[in-house]
């Protein structure tokens, strides 16, 4: 009997618990279903299938090398799986658990279902440190440290080659997938591995430095999302990597054991969030805290939103950041946090349109992560800090140089350093302002104060409290864990009370 491996968010050989389940046991079909109506969704687009489709020509190779190619199906899984089964002879489905998004949740409930009518057997092993139907965040840290200090699954050294045709990979465009990312990261194991290597190895070094700025982060942070979100590196390979070059490092004091401390933090987190959105499915449509569900109005202003989506607020630093990211497919954290709380204070957008938007310019997107924190940088959750970014403020910080602003926004070439943040108030703004670059679309210091009164009007009383409390006892990380998030700092010894922050920087 042959078993049939569906690689879904897990596109290696290596540190695949999975394959090395299935080669073990005997022939294997290696599968990967091209699933159109998930392409279509609001949160996809044709960067991420870009990037997927790279990832499985390498896959294929892999798996070729190894005797038998990955075999690739463009349908709906029910279907797919069904015709494959009877036909190959399998009697054993494998997968990884996917944490994804309300469709796949859907998805895989409707082949269990199937499954179990055409009396297959499907089995999902855990993926990550993310744990499946989890009853309490206590000792849920230690678990997870646990789980990344097993030793890595070794890729099987031989498949049985299968007399099965191996199918074609769709084009962006067969799916329907318009959108062009000119300067996006190259999907593919040998990708991720160049880039775990360079960043351990040199780019890592000034890591907690750089990483809050568009341009040295670019080049100080791992850039290791996309594969970890499509699994073409493990998080556990990442984990023992960096705790080896940690090792390494004892005792020189060049910046580098506080950089491992800090990326090793990050993976932490990356769990940490996915374990949420894995609890709590509804994180994706429906604000973490009651209170806020209609704190904004759930059609958002259009003309807000459209100038937010192009990157012509008026704003320079934001508009900056969008157009990188546009081009990119990748945005630093600090960044992606102003972008979205520009969105959902200044602009006072409601965070599930203005998700959207980023879940498709995001090659790295992954729904636990993004969910979460696009409630967290929206103040929705109860439990965070509320960091209304000022984004001036931050492009002067972020940008002194104004380098990165200019290269993105040309219009504001001839505005001196002095006002490239706030061009209005320059003498000569009426020449540029309304021809060529929009005038600001809000006042910033003056939309965030009234963001600021709505969301504290929402913060008070017992019944918010009691509501509050309950979301950090069943979301919030423990004091063995990763402790409580404030954006992208490292959690500090004395932190405020987790649902009494709210902080504005002008
Ligand atoms: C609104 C918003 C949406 C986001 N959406 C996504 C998303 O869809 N996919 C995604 O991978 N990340 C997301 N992030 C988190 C973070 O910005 C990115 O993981 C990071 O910028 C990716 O770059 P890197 O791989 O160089 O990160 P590094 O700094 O090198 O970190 C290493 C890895 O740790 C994880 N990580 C880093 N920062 C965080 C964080 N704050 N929370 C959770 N995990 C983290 C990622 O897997 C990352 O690849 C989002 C952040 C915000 C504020």
């Amino acid at each position: 009997m042959t078993t049939l491996v569906w690689f879904k968010r897990d596109l290696r050989t290596t540190d695949h618990a999975v394959l090395a389940e299935a080669a073990a046991r005997g022939p294997v079909l290696p599968l990967y279903i091209v699933e159109p109506e998930l392409w279509a969704l609001p949160d996809a687009s044709g960067r991420q299938w870009a990037f997927v489709a790279e990832c499985l020509e390498a896959l294929q190779q892999e798996l070729a090398a190894l005797g038998m190619p990955l075999v690739v199906r463009i349908g709906d899984a029910v279907e797919v799986l069904s015709e494959l089964v009877p036909t190959q002879n399998i009697d054993l489905i494998l997968s990884h658990e996917e944490t994804g998004n309300a469709w796949t949740y859907a998805r895989d409930l409707r082949v269990a279902e199937w499954a179990r009518s055409a009396g297959v057997t499907w089995r999902e092993t855990q993926s990550a440190g993310v744990v499946r139907r989890l009853k309490t965040r206590d000792g849920w840290a230690a678990r997870r440290e646990a789980r990344m200090r097993q030793p890595q699954v070794e890729a099987p050294a031989v498949l049985a080659p299968l007399a099965i045709e191996a199918g074609t990979i769709p084009s962006a465009k067969d799916l329907k997938l318009s959108d062009q990312c000119p300067e996006r990261q190259k999907g593919g194991r040998n990708e991720a591995l160049s880039l775990l290597g360079s960043f351990l190895t040199s780019r890592g070094q000034t890591y907690r430095k750089a990483m809050s700025s568009p341009l040295d982060g670019e080049w100080a942070c791992s850039r290791l999302s996309p594969h970890l979100a499509f699994g073409t590196l493990s998080s556990r390979e990442a984990v023992q990597a960096s705790a080896a070059r940690k090792a390494e490092v004892k005792g020189t004091r060049a910046g580098w054991t506080g950089a491992m401390q800090s990326f090793q933090a990050r993976l932490a987190w990356r769990d940490h969030f996915m374990q949420k959105l894995e609890d709590e499915p509804r994180i994706e449509t429906h604000a973490l805290h009651s209170a806020y569900e209609t704190l904004r109005p759930r059609e958002p202003d259009p003309v807000r939103l459209a100038a937010w989506e192009a990157g012509e607020t008026g704003l320079p630093f934001v508009d900056a950041c969008m157009r990188y990211l546009t081009a990119t497919g990748w945005l630093n954290f600090r960044m992606r946090s102003m972008l979205m709380a520009v969105a959902s204070y200044h602009l006072w957008l409601d965070w599930r349109a203005t998700g959207a938007v980023l879940a498709r310019r995001f090659t790295d997107y992954e729904p636990g992560i993004h969910w979460s924190q696009s409630q967290m940088q929206s103040g929705t959750t109860g439990m965070n800090t509320v960091r209304i970014y000022n984004p001036v403020k931050q492009g002067h910080d972020q940008d002194p140089t104004g380098v990165f602003t200019r290269r993105w926004v040309p219009e504001l070439n001839a505005v001196p350093g002095e006002f490239l943040q706030e061009p209005w108030r320059w003498d000569e703004a009426g020449s540029i302002l309304g021809r060529g670059y929009p005038e600001p679309v809000v006042d910033v210091k003056a939309a965030a104060k009234v963001a600021r009164e709505k969301v504290w009007a929402v913060r008070r009383g017992d019944a918010f409290r009691t509501e509050a409390a309950e979301v950090v006892r069943k979301h919030a990380s423990r004091k063995d864990g990763p402790r409580h998030f404030v954006n992208d700092r490292e959690p500090k010894r004395t932190r405020r009370k987790p649902n009494s922050q709210l902080s504005l920087d002008l």
